[in-house]
């Protein structure tokens, strides 16, 4: 029509057109390690037996009413349970503002939008690299962004100098995006003690850390261990944002369930940001879907469904990393005179391989092989039966 004619194509999701480019290729050696979603072992697509319990017992006892704006109450207190602890002084004093989000994206966008609208003047820090949306939320939420060192190339790992340099250089009081744990796209977290000094330096200059927590379980296999840099802002008294996602850890992709939460100063703040999220979210979407939150609650609220859950999320982490360690040892095996410790050492369902866009050029175009173009592999994608033609086509082209 006449209406749209300055309308462009948009470009390519670098992420959902490495599927379709592997979609499209009709050989049978072809292996697809540029999605985030987890693989059992022969490939496939996992519904957990958990989730499955959960439906049978939701099958014909649920009817299809709204739910509250703020979404599923139920499902919000089991997931900030997780997050901030089961006894959390911080849920028993009512100081957590939470809604249920459209999955981690719809969290990290509400919150954005929240941004905007309350500190209009704000800008947001984000980690280079980092997962490619956070970029289109923000700018879509209008946040001015700033970046800030995170990995580093030669070691593979973490630029922990540059990385607190850009803390400290940051005017005070700024908005920092943080990856809780399982970096997107690097697999490379702070230890334990580079939290510390992180969650230290953040209180010294009057920073926001929000947590984006994609992959809870799924760096230790244990949701618990995973939550330690949150627990540490929260020992030390910060007032941090989450966005929780169920998408990975409870295999609930297509469901878009999650939560977005605000530790407040009180349960007065509390009950006005809460007010606020939901007054944000009426008019884009209403409320959330009630399906995945059933779900959710209904395994989160069962102890034995719960300690289920636990176990399948060990066996997914426990997976991956048995192919971390399969795929270093072919690549050694094969006589690769490069160092390939770095797959074992990063964590998460990602290894940031160090490849180019050449090298993975190749591997696409001589070995059917899909990633994208940043030498991302998500290991989830390897199994027993492809590791060994993936080790000798990242031999060949590393050469
Ligand atoms: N944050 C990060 C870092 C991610 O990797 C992802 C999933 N790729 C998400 C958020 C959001 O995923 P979802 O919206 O499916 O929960």
């Amino acid at each position: 029509s006449t209406w749209w004619r300055s309308v462009e194509p948009a470009a390519k999701d670098p992420i959902l057109g490495v599927t379709e480019a592997f979609l499209a290729d009709p050989s049978p050696d072809k292996v697809n390690v540029g999605v985030g979603a987890y693989r059992d072992d022969n490939g496939k697509p996992v519904v957990l037996d958990c989730v499955r319990e959960a439906e049978r017992r939701i099958a014909g006892n649920l009817n299809m009413e709204y739910l509250p704006m703020g979404g599923s109450i139920k499902m919000v207190e089991e997931t900030l349970k997780l997050a901030y602890g089961e006894n959390s002084e911080f849920i028993r004093d009512k100081r957590i503002a939470a809604v249920q989000s459209l999955s981690g994206t719809g969290a990290c966008r509400l919150f954005a939008d929240f941004q905007k609208r309350f500190c209009p003047d704000s800008q947001i820090y984000i980690p280079v690299p980092t997962w490619a949306n956070h970029h289109n939320i923000w700018r879509d939420a209008q946040v001015p962004q700033r970046t800030f060192h995170y990995y580093h190339a030669e070691s593979r790992g973490l630029d922990f100098a540059a990385l607190m340099d850009d803390i400290k250089n940051a005017p005070d009081g700024s908005f920092f995006l943080l990856h809780a744990c399982a970096h997107n796209p690097t697999g490379v977290d702070p230890s334990e003690e580079q939290w510390r000094e992180i969650s230290f330096q953040f209180k010294a200059k009057g920073h926001f850390a929000f947590f984006d927590m994609a992959y809870q379980g799924f760096a230790s296999g244990d949701p618990e261990k995973d939550a330690k840099a949150i627990r540490i802002f929260l020992e030390d008294g910060h007032h941090i944002g989450i966005a929780q996602s169920y998408a990975k850890n409870m295999g609930l992709y297509g469901q878009r369930v999650g939560c977005l939460s605000v530790l407040c100063e009180d349960e007065k703040q509390a009950v006005a940001v809460k007010s606020q999220l939901q007054q944000l979210a009426r008019p884009m979407y209403s409320n959330p879907p009630v399906h995945g939150a059933v779900i959710v609650s209904t395994i989160l609220g069962d102890p034995e469904l719960k300690k289920l859950w636990l176990k399948e999320v060990k066996v997914m982490a426990d997976r991956i990393i048995g192919m971390r360690t399969a795929l270093r040892e072919n690549l050694e095996k094969l006589g690769s005179p490069l160092s390939w410790e770095h797959i074992t050492n990063q964590i998460g369902m990602f290894c940031y391989s160090g490849l180019t866009p050449e090298q993975v050029d190749r591997l696409t175009n001589e070995f059917h092989i899909y990633l994208t173009r940043n030498g991302r592999i998500s290991m989830a994608g390897v199994t027993t039966g492809n590791v060994g033609y993936l080790a000798n086509a990242i031999h060949e082209v590393s050469k």
